[in-house]
Parts: C-alpha cells; structure tokens; sequence
C-alpha cells in the first residue's frame, strides 16, 4: 500500500477475518494504563514478536489495521474479502485490547468512541460520493487523525475543550470529511481542520 510511504508514522496491516480476530485478542488489555506503562509495553512487544504480521494476499483481505503508534489505532472492515468496499470502522487507543477491537466494535475511551461515531458519517459519505475511491478517501482521511492530541481546533484555537456530553476535556475529534481531497495528500492532510464537539458545524 502506496500509503504507507506518503504518511510518516503511520503501518499498515492486513489481514483475514479470523486472523484478525487472534491478532484482536493478543493485544495487550490494558486495565490501568498509567500504572503499568513499562509492564505493557513489554508484553506487547513480545507478544507482536510471538505471533509474526504477513500481509495476505490481497484477495482474501478482510480487515485493514492503521496504526499510528502512541496516537490511535484504527480498523477497517471489507465486504466482501478482496474488494475495495470499507463496510466498518472504528477507532481506539493503542493500548487497548481484546476481542472488542473489530471495525464494528466501540473504544473503552471517550474520545475514541466520538471519532467512531464521526468516522461512520464520514465513511457513509465517501461511499455516497464515489464507491470505487471510498476506500482510499477513507483510509487517508483517517491518516488525518495522527494529530489528533497535538493540533488545535480550527474554531477556538484551543487543544482541549470540555465535552457537554460527557462532561470531559476532549481533544478535536471532529475533522471535516466534506472537500476532502485526496489529490495533493501532504497538503490535504496538513490542512485539515479540525473541530471540537461543540465546535463543529458540518450540515449533516
Ligand atoms: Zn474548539
């Protein structure tokens, strides 16, 4: 995937379904993560050594994993295996693990259940737009997200705000996926705006 090499950070995993499904399971759960840091840190790296990631061939891929390390880690679904088609996805800390990590399953985190409900809208979008490039408008939006904890909102200019909702300090987790463009990919991804709960107003 061409991907990769445009998006500093960021890997790329495919697999089948079932193979997702141990890879799911095998990721560290992470009960406390500020307690035990080094501990899990540990764990995963062994546990990623134990259990060696092969792309499979590109007929059977199922499920995209993009991981952008101490940022998010996001999952997408194909239907059928082989096509083009994103039918799901989600978002979730890279800390999490379990067999709820799937491309239909919710993050534990707040922040990360927000850009999963957002990442349906915009995912129902781009297949509403142009179904043969969903996938890739999909996948480079989601790229647009490894500044998640770093780029402030476009509106207020502040890195957090308190959510009404959950009564949290939440970082921008809206980014707009209307005008996104995939022609230019460093200047789309540099350019994104980005948005607050509260702050965002894309007609839905
Ligand atoms: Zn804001």
């Amino acid at each position: 995937m061409s991907l990769e090499k445009k998006v500093p950070n960021l890997k790329v995993f495919t697999y089948e379904r079932l193979d997702w499904l141990k890879r799911a399971s095998s990721l560290p759960a992470n009960e406390n993560p500020l307690e035990t840091v080094k501990d899990h840190s540990f764990h995963s790296s062994s546990k990623l050594r134990a259990t060696p990631l092969a792309d499979v061939a590109i007929d059977k891929v199922a499920v995209i994993e993009l991981l952008f390390p101490s940022v998010f880690r996001a999952v997408v679904s194909l239907h059928p295996a082989g096509s083009i088609d994103p039918d799901a996805v989600a978002f979730f800390s890279p800390e999490e693990g379990g067999s709820y990590i799937h491309a239909r399953g919710f993050s534990v985190y707040h922040v990360f259940k927000h850009i999963t409900e957002h990442a349906g809208l915009a995912l129902q979008y781009f297949l509403g737009v142009q179904a043969e490039t969903a996938l890739f408008s999909l996948l480079l939006w989601i790229c647009s997200y490894q500044t998640l904890f770093t780029k402030v909102c476009s509106k207020c200019e502040r890195l957090l705000a308190m959510d009404r909702q959950s009564a949290l300090l939440l970082p921008s987790v809206n980014r707009p996926y209307r005008q996104f463009s995939t022609s230019n990919i460093s200047s789309s991804l540099n350019l994104t705006e980005t948005y607050h709960v509260g702050c965002f107003t894309e007609e839905r």
